[in-house]
């Protein structure tokens, strides 16, 4: 069986959500309660691959919200998650992937110390951040979205905003040694991971998000932000390509201009329906077959019965484990998002 650990993006999505499933009790409470509310298992997903194959998976909410990053809650938001994978393994899961902030808090906050919760220790081996699909799906939409609109790969220059984290770097890897693009500009705040990327990539330009935007042909957001920040359009290039893979999105606004395309990244749409009702609560344009990319990589590992930490750790995606997921990612019927 496959696990998902989720969490909403804010407070009010959550309090509008448990409106809507009929919890009015949770809707009128504020961020206390839900710094203290356990984890709850909230849907049985059942899936078919377009080989037939059937598997069958849990949903965990972990009730995290990024808004206890902001108001500087770590004890809360870290208990959230080592709560919410205890859980996952309590209920026999056997692959669980980490979605959203949950792995971004699992490795800042080096929570592999803490294996031990009550009566549960935790094995590691049933938990995958789900970043090597989500990398390699990005890296599709970049490849498909520039065919589509026309721009030359080999002449482009790509900023990755949030390069030295551990998508964006895989990100980077993917452009440099399977697609050769013309440039690549490298946006992070921290110096000295970002002088370290560019050796290990022997290129890249490392710039300020504002000086690289004007720049860039294509646009990967993979930053780890609680918030998302404001962008002038005009300041963009056009025909420019948009790919906002971070949750909650990069972007604070969707922009509406002519020349600016914009991809919701990181998401991956299944070729049959699938059997679940938690999708609905997250926006998805079809709830019944799109999902996020890390997601789908616990029930690709669930298919082929891959119980293994597939991705784990920090920077450490490889070229080869991207084809991989991607080969098992086509098998199985997920293709990337392409509605520009
Ligand atoms: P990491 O924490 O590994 O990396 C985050 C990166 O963002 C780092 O390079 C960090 O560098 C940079 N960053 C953070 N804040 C800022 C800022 N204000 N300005 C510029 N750069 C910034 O995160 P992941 O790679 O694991 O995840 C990246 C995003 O992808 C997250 O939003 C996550 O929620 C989303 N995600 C989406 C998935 C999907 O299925 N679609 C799956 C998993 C994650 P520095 O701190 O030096 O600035």
């Amino acid at each position: 069986m496959f696990g998902l650990i989720g969490h909403l993006t804010s407070l009010e999505h959550a309090q509008s959500v448990a409106r809507d499933l009929g919890y009015p009790e949770y809707a009128d409470q504020g961020l206390d309660f839900w710094c203290s509310a356990p984890p709850q298992i909230v849907d049985t997903i059942k899936v078919t691959s377009i080989t037939g194959q059937k598997i069958e998976g849990k949903y965990v909410e972990s009730c995290f919200l990024p808004e206890m990053l902001a108001a500087r809650r770590i004890k809360a938001a870290t208990r959230k998650i080592i709560n919410a994978m205890a859980h996952a393994q309590k209920n026999g899961i056997d692959i669980t992937a980490l979605g959203g902030f949950s792995s971004i808090i699992f490795e800042n906050f080096n929570l592999q110390k803490l294996k031990q919760i009550r009566n549960i220790t935790l094995e590691f081996k049933r938990f995958t951040t789900g970043n090597t699909h989500t990398a390699y799906i990005i890296c599709k939409q970049v490849e498909l979205g520039a065919e589509k609109l026309g721009i030359d790969l080999s002449k482009a220059t790509v900023a990755i905003c949030g390069a030295t984290g551990d998508i964006g770097s895989a990100v980077c890897r993917w452009l440099n040694t399977k697609i050769g693009v013309a440039e690549l500009l490298l946006v992070a705040r921290e110096q000295e991971r970002l002088k370290a990327l560019q050796g290990e990539l022997g290129r890249g330009k490392i710039l300020d998000l504002y000086d690289a935007l004007p720049l860039a042909d294509i646009i990967v957001w993979v930053a780890s932000m609680p918030k998302g920040v404001e962008i002038d359009p005009k300041v963009l290039k056009k025909p420019c390509l948009l790919i906002d893979g971070g949750y909650p999105k990069n972007m604070a606004t969707k922009i509406q201009q002519s020349g600016i395309y914009i991809l919701n990244g990181g998401i991956v749409e299944h070729s049959l329906d699938i059997d679940w009702k938690i999708m609905n609560i997250v926006n998805m344009d079809v709830p019944g077959r799109q999902l996020f990319a890390c997601f789908a990589e616990s029930m690709l590992l669930e298919f082929e019965k891959l119980y293994t930490n597939f991705s784990w750790g920090r920077n450490q995606i490889t070229v080869e484990n991207m084809e991989l997921i991607g080969k098992l990612s086509v098998k199985h019927g997920f293709k990337p998002l392409m509605s520009l």
